[in-house]
Formats: C-alpha cells, sequence, structure tokens
C-alpha cells in the first residue's frame, strides 16, 4: 500500500490529484491550512485530512506525528503554492515587485516546500520506494523565460518565476543528496484554478496529469528532472 501525502490539497491541482492517486489505489492524506475546507475535501473525496500550513514549523511537525503515527510516508507531493497577485488579479511586475512581496512568494513557494521535505525526510527514508513530486511551473525555465520564442516570455511576473527557478534548483540537489529516492519538479501547465483567477486555459483533469505520473514513477523511473505531460523541460 502506498501512502501519499498532498500539500495545499483542499481545492485545485492538488484536490484533483488526490482524487487521481484515490482511484490508483494510494491512502492520501489531504494537506490543508484550513481545517474546514481540508476536512470537506477529504471527506467528498474518501481520503485522510491532516492540517499542515507549510509556513508553520509547529503545523508541518504535528503533521509529521499525525502521518507516522497513521504508518509512515512513500509519496510527499509538494502542491501548496501561491503567485502572489494582487487583489484585482493583476500581475506584480518588475517596476512594483517589492522584497516583501518576494519574501511572501517564498515563504509559501521555496521555505514552505523545504520545510515540509526536511520535516518529512525520515519518514520517506523509512519507505521502501520514496517518491517526491515539486509542483515547480513552466514560468521556472530560465532558458524559457529568456527565450521570446517562448509562451512564458511575457510573463511580467518576478516573484513567482524566481521562486520556482528555486524549487527546481533544491529539487536537482535533493535528488543527488537522496539517490534511494525519485524526486522530480514538474510543470502542470496553465491551469484554470484560484491561482490565477481562473484565467489558465487547461483543465485541472490536464494540469494534474504530470503531478499523478510523477508521483507513481517506478524506482528505475527519472529523478532530478524537470517535466511536463510531453518530456523534459529545459532549466
Ligand atoms: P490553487 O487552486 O490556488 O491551490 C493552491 C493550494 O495551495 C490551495 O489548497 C491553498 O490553500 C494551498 N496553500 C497556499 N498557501 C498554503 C500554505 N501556507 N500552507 C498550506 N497550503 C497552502 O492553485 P493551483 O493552481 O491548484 O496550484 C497548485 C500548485 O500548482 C502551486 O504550487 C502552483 O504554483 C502550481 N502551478 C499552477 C499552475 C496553474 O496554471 N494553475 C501552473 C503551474 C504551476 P488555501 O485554499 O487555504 O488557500
Amino acid at each position: 500500500m502506498t501512502t501519499t501525502l498532498i500539500t495545499g490539497a483542499n481545492k485545485g491541482l492538488g484536490f484533483e490529484t488526490a482524487r487521481r492517486l484515490l482511484a490508483a489505489g494510494h491512502t492520501v492524506w489531504i494537506g490543508s491550512r484550513d481545517g474546514e475546507r481540508g476536512r470537506a475535501a477529504a471527506e467528498r473525496l474518501g481520503a485522510r485530512f491532516v492540517p499542515l500550513d507549510v509556513t508553520d514549523d509547529a503545523s508541518v511537525a504535528a503533521a509529521v506525528r499525525t502521518v507516522e503515527a497513521a504508518g509512515g510516508l512513500d509519496v510527499l507531493v509538494n502542491n501548496a503554492g501561491v503567485e502572489g497577485r494582487r487583489p484585482d488579479n493583476g500581475i506584480v511586475g518588475a517596476a512594483e515587485v517589492t522584497a516583501e512581496d518576494m519574501r511572501t512568494t517564498f515563504e509559501t513557494n521555496v521555505f514552505g516546500l523545504v520545510r515540509v521535505t526536511h520535516a518529512f525526510l525520515p519518514l520517506l527514508r523509512r519507505s521502501a520506494a520514496p517518491v517526491v513530486v515539486n509542483v515547480s511551473s513552466g514560468l521556472a525555465s530560465v532558458t524559457l523565460l529568456a527565450d521570446p520564442a517562448a509562451p512564458g516570455y511575457g510573463y511580467p511576473g518576478v516573484a513567482y518565476p524566481a521562486s520556482k527557478a528555486a524549487v527546481n534548483m533544491v529539487t536537482v540537489q535533493y535528488a543527488k543528496a537522496f539517490p534511494e529516492m525519485r524526486i522530480n519538479a514538474v510543470e502542470p501547465g496553465f491551469t484554470a484554478t484560484d491561482l490565477n483567477g481562473r484565467t489558465g486555459t487547461q483543465t485541472v483533469e490536464d494540469g494534474a496529469e504530470v503531478i499523478v505520473r510523477m508521483a507513481q514513477v517506478g524506482r528505475d523511473g527519472p529523478t532530478g528532472g524537470y517535466f511536463d505531460v510531453h518530456g523534459r523541460l529545459p532549466w
């Protein structure tokens, strides 16, 4: 039996990933910082609920104790993320972005991911087939954002792409340090969720595909890579 924890799984891509992995036979923990929304999501799917705010040490430590007491962890999907848009859904561009904007975005997308991964490492190391999926973004690719022919070139935001580029680097460094684990970064594609005010062009079913695939990667599968649904992406 494979046990999987998905952070930020009360809605969006995380929720859809939970639905699909449950269907594939995983025992799934829905991590959610909001108790009511998380519990309701878990009930809808027949998943387990664990309170988990990735920006809070005590919350993450309590989640480790809960998951450990129930038998451990095989797959960690670091999905919780924020884009840090303005209240009018506008993207904060280079002229406006402040250090505080950067800090807020990194707090969830980067420091949160490291906080959760670090805390769950002892459990993952006890698994026979440990897997980590870091939900990155196509906007993480320095190569693509510097290429005028690439679709993401015109994206004006600073904090979000920088945070996801950091996620990619963290992924590479973890993967080298823990060769017994499969640790990859994935780009779901531009998906209609609350993150982008539902402006995304894909459905969550499409977007979750690569997350679900990488969560089920075999022991002989890739590690330290950056993938979308079609294959490897340039860093
Ligand atoms: P979403 O529907 O807004 O979901 C984001 C999830 O993260 C929510 O469950 C949210 O919880 C949770 N979250 C935010 N801060 C958290 C925290 N401090 N602790 C725990 N959970 C927290 O957006 P989504 O599009 O599904 O995003 C999922 C991931 O995909 C993100 O990492 C995002 O960067 C990435 N991604 C999305 C797209 C896209 O086009 N949508 C493209 C590329 C990558 P609350 O409900 O409590 O806010």
